[in-house]
């Protein structure tokens, strides 16, 4: 069995929801995760934002467009006026349950309640459009095994236990149907695997039932050698490691979720990532072997902060740097890069919230300065320290762009490069030219 997730554009529409439907049909019995239909959880954040400011007309005019887009998109959707009343009734439901916020206190608790109608409703509509296809179709609430434990981290042995359990009661199934990205946290409320999660739960249904390959089905053939958002003539990657893609996942390739990669690799799982307007298209595979003697792809990850930390006796005075780390440890804070030299050290963090406190903490042991709206630029491919002239070419690729720190060695298969906001296009489309063209 396989998982096959698809994103919120693959169902974004009623004709897409039909091709996924057909898509599903030819690929037999699998597990099929679907996020919300694409726009619609930004627009559950926009009616959060303001119920959290108390604006009830803000809030209720954003629903009923919410609304109006799910009732044409049934009526494109359904032939049967028995389905269509069967999902118009779900749908229903779930715009009830919205409105019933109406009360002074909202918080995290009801936004996380909020968040998840997408996949609710998403599903609603696809697991009705496959009963009228005549399709034996099982839908798999997530509620009832998607569960992180008191650390925030995936319940994986429950996940295992309960999901297992649930394909058990239902044998015959011909396809199992489930939501992305909600689940319930470790006290039984509601909660989510964080914007994109989508990707997580596949990979997290993949590895517990030691699926044989995840599919991730998005708009585009696969993760491709550059951000075809900010750079022309992109192509698509046919393999990658999944350590590759773990770094490209992590810095700012947004077609895959840092966090599903791991579940898949520690279970040797291999992800497939595939087009669904054009499904015949080789896409790209992410699995565990690794291809020698290439540069295979560059991300961006965008609203980073370097810091600097000089002090003249950094190298004789050990702990130094243990103590440079608690300081982002106590305050809850990860850092991405890391360079270092006699005199100091200059880290990068992605998250500002504790920047002032990490600073305040951060004086007692140095003179600190700060370099804000920075760019990771991340290049991958087999970056062994054997190898020669890779890391030379990337440096020369960026010869006429400032760059703020270098990072290499770290591991395998990757270097990454800081530069600021302003250079980011102009180096994704250097490195573009210089190395893959
Ligand atoms: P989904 O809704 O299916 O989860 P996403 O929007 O999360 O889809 O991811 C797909 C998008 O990721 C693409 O449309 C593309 O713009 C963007 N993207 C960014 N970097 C890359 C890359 N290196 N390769 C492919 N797509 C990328
Ligand atoms: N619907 C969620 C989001 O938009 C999860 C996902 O699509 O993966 O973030
Ligand atoms: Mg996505």
């Amino acid at each position: 069995m396989k998982v096959l997730k698809f994103g919120g554009t693959s169902v974004g529409t009623a004709e897409r929801m039909k091709n996924v439907t057909e898509l599903v049909r030819s690929r037999g019995k699998n597990i099929i995760v679907l996020s919300a239909m694409s726009g619609t959880t930004n627009t559950l954040v926009e009616i959060s934002d303001y119920l959290y400011k108390k604006n009830l007309t803000g809030a209720k005019e954003t629903i009923n467009l919410l609304e109006n887009k799910y009732k044409q998109t049934i009526d494109e959707l359904f032939s049967s006026e028995e389905y269509k009343t069967e999902a118009k009734k779900a749908i229903a439901e779930r715009f009830d349950f919205i409105r019933s916020f109406n009360k002074p206190v909202f918080t995290l608790f009801e936004e996380k309640e909020i968040l998840a109608q997408g996949e609710l409703m998403s599903t609603a509509l696809l697991y009705n459009y496959m009963l009228e296809q005549n399709m034996n179709v099982v839908l798999l609430p997530a509620f009832e095994f998607m569960r992180t434990d008191k650390n925030a981290e995936p319940d994986t042995h429950y996940i295992k236990e309960k999901l297992g359990t649930l394909l058990k009661n239902h044998p015959d199934a011909d396809f199992y149907l489930t939501q992305g990205y909600i689940c319930r946290n470790a006290y039984g409320e509601i909660d989510n695997l964080q914007r994109g999660g989508s990707d997580y739960t596949a990979s997290l249904i993949g590895a517990a039932v030691k699926a044989e390959e995840i599919e991730i089905w998005t708009d585009i053939d696969g993760m491709h050698n550059n951000d075809p958002r900010f750079v022309e003539g992109t192509k698509p990657v046919s393999e990658l490691h999944f350590e590759e893609a773990a770094e490209l996942a992590y810095f700012g390739a947004k077609i895959l979720h840092p966090t599903c990669v791991l579940p898949a690799k520690l279970n040797n799982i291999p992800v497939r990532l595939l087009n669904t307007m054009q499904p015949d298209a080789a896409g790209t595979l992410i699995y565990n072997t690794k291809s020698t003697n290439k540069i295979k792809a560059v991300a961006a990850k965008d609203n980073i902060t370097a810091i600097k930390i000089k002090s003249s006796r950094m190298l004789l005075a050990y702990g130094f740097l243990r103590k440079v780390f608690e300081i982002f440890e106590t305050h809850r804070t990860s850092i991405d890069m890391i360079v270092t030299s006699e005199v100091g050290v200059s880290v990068t963090v992605d998250n500002e919230r504790n920047l002032p406190a990490i600073l305040e903490d951060l004086k007692k042991f140095g003179t600190v300065t700060i370099d804000k709206d920075m760019v990771i630029i991340c290049v991958v491919g087999d970056l062994e320290w054997q190898n020669r002239g890779f890391e030379a070419e990337v440096v020369n690729a960026l010869k006429d762009i400032p760059i703020r720190m270098i990072s290499y060695g770290g591991s395998n298969y990757n270097i990454s490069l800081l530069v600021r906001k302003q250079d980011k296009i102009k180096a994704l489309n250097l490195l573009s030219e210089r190395i893959f063209d």
